[in-house]
C-alpha cells in the first residue's frame, strides 16, 4: 500500500491550529478566513504516454493565504495528492512564512501520479501541462512555486521554460531551481544547517552543556536535512553519537564523523554497515543531550519519548513528534523546538533566492547563509520571549497573529 505522506501531521496540525484560534480569541469570521484557502484550482492534464495512449492526470494548486504577500510553496508529484491534503499543507506554509516574517503567504500544489512509473519524457510533458494549466494563478508576485516530494530542481527548470514559452519569462516564478537559472547556492544545505543553528541556540538558552564538553547529538534520518544537520554539528565541534536511515541505526560513543560516513555511502555502501560504528536498535537509545528527528512525520512516538535521554528534541522533519509523545516529553521537562521554527531555513533561503532574482544578481553562498541564519535567530528570539505554554504554541500563535494583522491592515476582517 502507498504510504500517505503527512497524514498524521495534517490531523495534528488541525488540532493545534484550532487550539491556537481559541487562545487568540478571534472572531468567527476571522477563524473562517484562516481555515479556508483563498484560492483553489483543480485541473485535468492530458498526457500522451510513451505507448501512444492518452492518460488524464488530476492536479491542484492551492493558495491558502495571500495576506502577507505572494503564496509560496512546493509542488508534489505523488499518488496520495488530494485537495484537502494540499490545502492543509498550504496552510502550514502560511504559518511557516509568517513566523519567519517573510513577505509571503502559503501555497501548495500537486499532481496525482507516481513519478517512478513515468519516463523522463512523460514527466517533462506532465510538468509542462501542469504549468500551463496553473499559469493564470502563479507568478513572481502572485504565487511562487518550489520542489516538494517527487519533484526536483530539474522539474523547476522545465516549469520555468513552460512559463517562458507562454509569455512569462521571469525565473522568480520558482525557487529551488538549477543554479544556472538563478537558483540558490545555499538552498541544499539551508534546512539542515538551520536545524543545527536553532538547536545550538536552544541548547545555550537552556544551559544544557556540561562545562566545555561537546554536546552529544542523535539524528534520525540521514537524507537532505539530517546529513546537513550532522555535518554542521560536527563542523561546529559537537559530537554525533548516533544516526539512522531507512537501513537502520548506528552508534559510536566516541563520535561519528558524518563526512566520512557520507563518503562511505557515496561509495555504494549502506549506513548500517559503517565500520566506525556499531548497530543499535533505535537511534534515540544512544545517550545524548540533543535528539533530532529528521526523517518524516510521526516517527517520535510515546515509546521513544519515554526512553530518550536528550534534554532537547529539535524537529528537523515536519511533524515527527506525535501528540502522545509530546505530552510525555512535557511531563519529563524535555524541551521541544517545533518544526515551524527549526526547519524554516529552507523557506528562508528560498526567499533570498527570490530576492536575488528580483535584483537580477547572484550573491555569494556565505552571504545567503549569514542572512538565513540571522533570520532564524530573530525568529528564535521572538518565540522564546513570547508568553505561551510551549515553544510550539508560541510559534503557531505568533504566526497566526501576524497573518491576522495582515488581514486587518487590508481591511479584510474586522476582529
Ligand atoms: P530525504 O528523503 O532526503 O531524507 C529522509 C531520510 O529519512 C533518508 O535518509 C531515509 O533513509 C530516512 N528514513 C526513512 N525511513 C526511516 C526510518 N524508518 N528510520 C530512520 N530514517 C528513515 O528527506 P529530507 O528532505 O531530508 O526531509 C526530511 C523531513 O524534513 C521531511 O519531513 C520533510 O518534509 C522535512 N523538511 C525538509 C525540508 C528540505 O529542505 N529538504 C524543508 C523542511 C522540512
Amino acid at each position: 500500500m502507498t504510504r500517505t505522506p503527512n497524514a498524521g501531521l495534517l490531523e495534528w496540525e488541525t488540532g493545534r491550529f484550532e487550539n491556537a484560534l481559541d487562545r487568540l480569541e478571534l472572531g468567527s469570521g476571522t477563524r473562517c478566513t484562516l481555515r479556508c484557502a483563498t484560492r483553489s484550482l483543480r485541473i485535468e492534464i492530458p498526457l500522451i504516454r510513451d505507448n501512444g495512449s492518452t492518460e488524464v492526470f488530476r492536479g491542484f494548486r492551492v493558495q491558502h493565504s495571500l495576506a502577507l504577500g505572494p503564496a509560496k510553496g512546493g509542488i508534489r508529484f505523488h499518488p496520495s495528492v488530494g485537495e484537502s491534503e494540499v490545502t492543509a499543507l498550504a496552510r502550514l506554509m502560511t504559518w511557516k512564512t509568517a513566523l519567519h516574517e517573510l513577505p509571503f503567504g502559503g501555497g501548495k500544489g500537486g499532481v496525482v501520479c507516481d513519478p517512478h512509473r513515468l519516463s523522463q519524457r512523460e514527466l517533462h510533458d506532465l510538468t509542462r501541462g501542469y504549468t500551463v494549466a496553473i499559469l493564470p494563478i502563479i507568478g513572481p508576485e502572485i504565487d511562487v512555486v518550489a520542489p516538494d516530494i517527487g519533484t526536483s530542481s530539474e522539474t523547476m527548470g522545465w516549469l520555468i521554460q513552460a512559463a517562458a514559452d507562454a509569455g512569462q519569462p521571469n525565473p522568480a516564478i520558482a525557487t529551488g531551481k538549477p543554479l544556472i537559472l538563478g537558483g540558490s547556492a545555499f538552498r541544499a544545505a539551508s534546512t539542515g544547517v538551520g536545524v543545527t543553528h536553532i538547536a545550538l541556540l536552544a541548547a545555550e538558552r537552556l544551559a544544557i552543556r556540561a562545562g566545555s564538553q561537546p554536546l552529544r547529538v542523535a539524528i534520525e534520518g540521514f537524507g537532505s536535512v539530517g546529513s546537513w544537520a550532522a555535518r554542521e554539528m560536527f563542523d561546529r565541534g559537537e559530537m554525533i553519537v548516533s544516526v539512522s536511515d531507512v537501513t537502520g541505526a548506528i552508534q559510536n560513543e566516541e563520535g561519528i564523523d558524518p563526512h566520512v560516513l557520507i563518503a562511505w555511502m557515496h561509495s555504494g555502501e549502506e549506513l548500517v554497515d559503517f565500520p566506525q560504528a556499531r548497530r543499535i536498535d533505535h537511534v534515540f537509545a544512544a545517550r545524548c543531550e540533543i535528539a533530532i528527528p529528521a526523517a518524516f512525520e510521526g516517527t517520535f512516538t510515546a515509546d521513544v519519548a519515554a526512553q530518550v535521554t536528550a534534554r532537547l528534541v529539535v524537529e528537523g522533519a515536519n511533524g515527527p513528534i506525535t501528540p502522545d509523545a509530546e505530552a510525555i516529553l512535557a511531563e519529563r521537562t524535555i524541551t521541544v523546538v517545533p518544526d515551524l521554527l527549526a526547519n524554516g531555513g529552507g523557506v528562508i533561503s528560498s526567499y533570498w533566492e527570490w530576492v536575488q532574482n528580483h535584483q537580477h544578481t547572484q550573491w555569494a553562498e556565505a552571504t545567503e547563509r549569514d542572512l538565513t541564519l540571522g533570520r532564524l535567530e530573530r525568529s528564535f528570539d521572538r518565540v522564546v520571549e513570547a508568553e505561551a505554554t510551549s515553544w510550539r504554541s508560541a510559534a503557531l500563535m505568533l504566526a497566526i497573529r501576524r497573518v491576522v494583522d495582515g488581514l486587518h491592515a487590508r481591511g479584510t476582517v474586522a476582529n
